[in-house]
């Protein structure tokens, strides 16, 4: 008997996520939020282990449309990323940091993420996604990332001057209806009520 490992082809893997990973589309705010929920969560319990001496300060997620450059933004003021981080993270599918972070900590807190495939679901409604983060760590420098989900990316300088991350959206055409406020305003009374971390949208704090 031969022993062997299954392959898998990038260009082909990325319209079976969009397309059959979720049952539907518009859980990626859900997942997306989560991922700001865990960045905040994970800032905290370095905090709490003495890691992170700074001051955790406001720790409110902002959700943002801008209706002329028809993005929607999520922000966090957690934990941000490295540019290592973003490599290892975002750049490999079905890589999560939620396993690592709880071994390392010894701390299962409140992490929601597991499989590392939550952050894809961001293209079943955008035809490109745009990261600006800053991580929490000493000396390091903002990152820009850029995926219009080919699977190719573009990553380089970033300009967020405090730590934490921004996932910009830029919305497909047939996905306009989460550019406006009463679609998002449902979707977070629906996904993202009683969350660990407070999230504002417009001038409502959930
Ligand atoms: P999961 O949440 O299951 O780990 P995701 O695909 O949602 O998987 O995200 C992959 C990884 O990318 C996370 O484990 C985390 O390390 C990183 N990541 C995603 N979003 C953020 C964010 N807003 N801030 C910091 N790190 C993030
Ligand atoms: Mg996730």
């Amino acid at each position: 008997m031969q022993k062997g490992n299954i392959s898998v082809q990038t260009e082909n893997i990325f319209p079976i996520i969009k397309k059959f990973l979720y049952s539907d589309q518009e859980i990626f705010l859900r997942e997306l939020v989560s991922n700001a929920v865990d960045a905040t969560s994970k800032l905290k319990t370095l905090n709490r282990k003495g890691e992170f001496a700074g001051e955790i300060g406001e720790e409110t997620i902002d959700i943002m449309i801008d209706k002329e450059a028809k993005t929607l933004t999520i922000r966090d003021r957690g934990i941000g990323m490295t540019k290592e981080e973003v490599e290892k993270y975002l750049n490999q599918v079905a890589l999560s940091s939620a396993q690592d972070f709880v071994d390392k900590y010894q701390d299962d807190a409140s992490i929601i993420g597991h499989f590392g495939l939550g952050f894809y679901s961001a293209f079943m409604v955008a035809d490109k996604v745009e990261v600006q983060t800053l991580s929490w760590q000493e000396n390091a420098e903002p990152v820009h990332w850029i995926c219009k989900g080919d699977p190719s990316y573009e990553i380089g300088e970033g300009n967020r001057d405090f730590r934490g991350t921004d996932i910009i959206l830029h919305m497909s055409e047939d996905c306009e209806q989460y550019l406006e406020d009463d679609e998002i305003e449902g979707l977070l009374n629906k996904y993202a009520s009683f969350l660990a971390v407070p999230i504002r949208f417009g001038t409502k704090t959930e």
